[in-house]
């Protein structure tokens, strides 16, 4: 039993989802209003309430991290760098701040969907488990107690990376064809296949891609219906087996949904992710860009504990450091 008297159940629960959705990732035309959405909040009450009512902590759900993409020109490297570090420690102190409004606390489970759909995009699931493995050892490092790592590998344990997939598929996802019809009414499922088309074209697109562009938007296209295809049935695993958590989700939601979509760093592009792009500081601040883009701006590539971490801005006056271990990454947090 909680001590919490039921009216304070509705306030703490009011003040822990405002404290969620100051960070929303919304979509545009999505129907959400005010600097905290009071439609979104109320849409996701109960699941917080109950949570509080049995006294029990607050899970949170997240589809994430998939891996790093294949592209060179977005990306330093197949492993997690400073731009996953940034964003692990924005949602573990996420967490800490709904601890402090709710004292049983909150956890997000961080469910890495690369094994879904490693296959389609071209990554090998040597990389899928070295990026996995690298942000469970970085979990750790940073000390990020309030996140939680789950994979495909933890559902079928033992099995082949292949048959994993497949038996993913064979129970959770849904035809080709009711996604198709999804896509042609418009609205949400639309901007999702638009923004994933257009990051399987920005992957593909590398310098190794020979062929012409029409023959490689239609591959990306078809493409992109199987990794919605994929997501949704591991999206459909994680509502059987954590009916209970919050959903979380990077990409940007309508209002009052299933799922709220959460900003995990300072972005011009709501659609950029820390696995799709570098961290680039500029003045002490953080935000993403795609490798090249960074490149383009001056930004240097830049080291920590010999390893290729971020890039930086040379500022006016000053020069940067070759490694970075000195600066303070870790107590930023980027959008504040
Ligand atoms: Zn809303």
């Amino acid at each position: 039993m909680s001590d919490l008297a039921a009216p304070n159940i509705e306030l703490v629960a009011v003040e822990v989802l405002r404290e969620v959705l100051s960070h929303q990732r919304r979509m545009r035309g999505g129907g959400c209003t005010g600097e905290v959405c009071p439609q979104c909040v109320g849409h996701h009450l109960s699941a917080v309430r109950s949570a509080m009512e049995s006294g029990r902590r607050i899970d949170f759900v997240l589809p994430a991290f998939p891996t790093k993409s294949p592209n060179p020109a977005k990306v330093i490297g197949p492993l997690p760098d400073l731009a996953e570090e940034l964003a692990l420690r924005f949602l573990n102190s996420l967490c800490e701040r709904i601890t402090e409004i709710y004292p049983p606390g909150a956890a997000i489970l961080i469910c890495s969907d690369g094994r879904v759909f490693n296959d389609l995009l071209g990554v090998s699931d040597e990389n899928v488990s070295g990026y996995a493995q690298a942000l469970e050892a970085m979990i750790t490092e940073i000390g990020a107690t309030h996140l939680e790592q789950f994979t495909l590998d933890d559902v079928y344990n033992g099995a082949g990376h292949e048959d994993m997939r497949a038996m993913l598929s064979a129970g959770y996802a849904p035809t080709i064809e009711e996604l198709r019809e999804e896509v042609r009414a418009g609205g949400a499922p639309l901007a999702m296949y638009r923004g994933i088309t257009r990051f399987m074209l920005e992957d593909l697109s590398g310098p190794h891609y020979t062929g012409t562009r029409s023959a490689l938007q239609r591959k990306c296209r078809a493409l992109a219906y199987r990794v919605i295809q994929r997501s949704r049935a591991w999206g459909e695993l994680l509502d059987g087996l954590f009916p209970a958590a919050v959903r979380l989700s990077i990409h940007p939601q309508p209002c009052a949904t299933d799922k709220m979509g959460i900003l995990l760093a300072d972005t011009p592009d709501a659609w950029l992710t820390p696995w799709h792009s570098v961290a680039v500081e500029s003045g002490g601040r953080f935000t993403l860009m795609k490798r090249a883009e960074a490149e383009e701006a001056g930004a240097k590539l830049t080291f920590t504990a010999g390893r290729p971490s971020h890039y930086a801005m040379e500022q006016p006056g000053t020069s940067v450091a070759a490694d970075a271990s000195d600066s303070a990454p870790a107590h930023h947090e980027p959008w504040r």
